[in-house]
C-alpha cells in the first residue's frame, strides 16, 4: 500500500501557483512517472554563461555507485519508459556507461545530454559508438548555428568542436532519421529575450548547418533560459533580471500547461534526492516530503502537487519550453 505523501504548499507569494489555479481552476499535479531524469553531477568539461547546473570542470559534485544502482532499481521496479542522463557533463561519471548499459538492457529508451566537446577529452573518443551500440539519443546543446553567438555562451572554440562532434556522429548515421540514431540540437537564445519560433528556426540551423558546415541532425529543441543560476546572475549583473522575468510572466500562455515536464518526469540529484524537473533541483525546491531515491514510493508519486515558484514561468512563456523544446 502507498504511503501518503505531504502535499506541497505553495508560499503566498507564488504568481505561478496562482495563476496555473486561475487558469485550470486546479493546482498543477504530476501523473505517472514516465521519465527518470537523472543529473549525475556538476562536473563538466564546459563552464557556459548560462548554465542552470553552475557546471564546470573545477565542481566535484558526482553520482557514487550505490546510488546510481538505486536509480537502476527504480527505473526497473516501476518499468519506466525511459532513461533521460544529464549533468554536467554525464559521460564524465565513473557510472555512466553502466546505467546506460543497464537501462538499454532493462528495454528502456536512452537519451542523453551530451555536449558534443567531451568527446574529445581524454578516454571519450569512442563515445559515438558507445552510444550507437546502445541506440542512445543523442540530445546536444548549440546555442547558435553563428560560431561566435555560440562560443560568446558557451566559451571559445566550442563551436567548432560541438561541428566536428555532430560530424563523428553523422558518420555513424546519427542524424540522418533513422530512429535508432536519434540526434537532437538544443537552442536556446543567447541573451534576454524569448527565443523565436522553433518551425522557424529548425529550418534555419538546417540551412546554415548544412551549407556552410555539411552536418545533419533529426530535430531541433528550442529552450527558453530559465532565470536560475547563473543566467539569473548574469540577469542581475546585467540589471537585466526583473524585466527579463516580467516578460516571461507576461507571456504566460495556458496551451503549455498540459504538456509540462514535471507532469511525466521524476528527476534524481547526484545525491539522490528528487525533484519535480531539473531546474527545480537547483533550486533545492524538492518533492513534497522529500522522498529519495532510495526510499522512493512511485506509487504515492502520483497525482502529487508539483512543487512550483517562480522561475516556472520559464516554462509557461509563449510556446512554452522543455527538455524536448517548444510545448505549442
Ligand atoms: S550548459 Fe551543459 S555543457 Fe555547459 S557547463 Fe552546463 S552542463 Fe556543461
Ligand atoms: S520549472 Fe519545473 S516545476 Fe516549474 S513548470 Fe517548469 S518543469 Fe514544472
Amino acid at each position: 500500500m502507498s504511503v501518503q505523501l505531504p502535499v506541497f504548499q505553495p508560499e503566498k507569494s507564488d504568481r505561478f501557483a496562482r495563476r496555473i489555479e486561475r487558469a485550470r481552476g486546479a493546482p498543477l499535479r504530476a501523473g505517472a512517472v514516465t521519465t527518470l531524469q537523472i543529473n549525475v553531477g556538476k562536473v563538466c568539461n564546459q563552464a557556459c554563461k548560462h548554465c542552470h547546473v553552475d557546471a564546470g570542470p573545477a565542481r566535484t559534485e558526482a553520482m557514487d555507485t550505490r546510488t546510481a544502482s538505486a536509480c537502476i532499481d527504480v527505473l526497473a521496479r516501476g518499468k519506466i519508459a525511459t532513461l533521460d542522463i544529464t549533468g554536467g557533463a554525464p559521460e564524465l561519471n565513473a557510472n555512466f556507461r553502466w546505467m546506460v548499459e543497464r537501462a538499454r538492457a532493462l528495454g528502456a529508451k536512452v537519451i542523453v545530454r551530451h555536449n558534443l566537446t567531451v568527446q574529445f577529452e581524454p578516454m571519450q573518443s569512442d563515445l559515438p559508438e558507445f552510444f550507437a551500440a546502445n541506440d542512445v539519443e543523442v540530445v546536444s546543446s548549440l546555442p547558435h548555428f553563428d560560431a561566435a553567438a555560440t562560443d560568446r555562451q558557451r566559451g571559445g572554440g566550442v563551436f567548432e568542436k560541438s561541428i566536428a562532434g555532430i560530424r563523428r556522429l553523422n558518420a555513424l548515421g546519427y542524424g540522418q532519421g533513422d530512429p535508432r540514431r536519434v540526434l537532437a540540437l538544443v537552442h536556446n537564445p543567447v541573451g534576454a529575450f524569448l527565443p523565436g519560433s522553433q518551425s522557424a528556426l529548425l529550418a534555419q540551423y538546417r540551412t546554415e548547418l548544412g551549407e556552410k558546415h555539411h552536418v545533419t541532425f533529426d530535430a531541433l529543441y528550442v529552450l527558453t533560459n530559465m532565470p536560475i543560476q547563473r543566467f539569473k546572475h548574469w540577469l542581475e549583473r546585467t540589471g537585466q533580471r526583473e524585466e527579463y522575468e516580467q516578460s516571461l510572466e507576461d507571456a504566460f500562455n495556458p496551451a503549455t500547461i498540459d504538456g509540462l515536464m514535471c507532469r511525466s518526469t521524476l528527476s534524481v540529484s547526484w545525491d539522490g534526492g528528487l525533484y519535480d524537473c531539473d531546474f527545480n533541483q537547483m533550486l533545492e525546491l524538492e518533492v513534497a516530503g522529500a522522498p529519495t531515491i532510495f526510499d522512493v514510493d512511485l506509487d504515492a508519486l502520483v497525482g502529487r502537487r508539483v512543487a512550483t515558484a517562480e522561475h516556472c514561468f520559464g516554462c509557461t512563456a509563449g510556446s512554452g519550453s522543455s527538455c524536448g523544446g517548444q510545448l505549442t
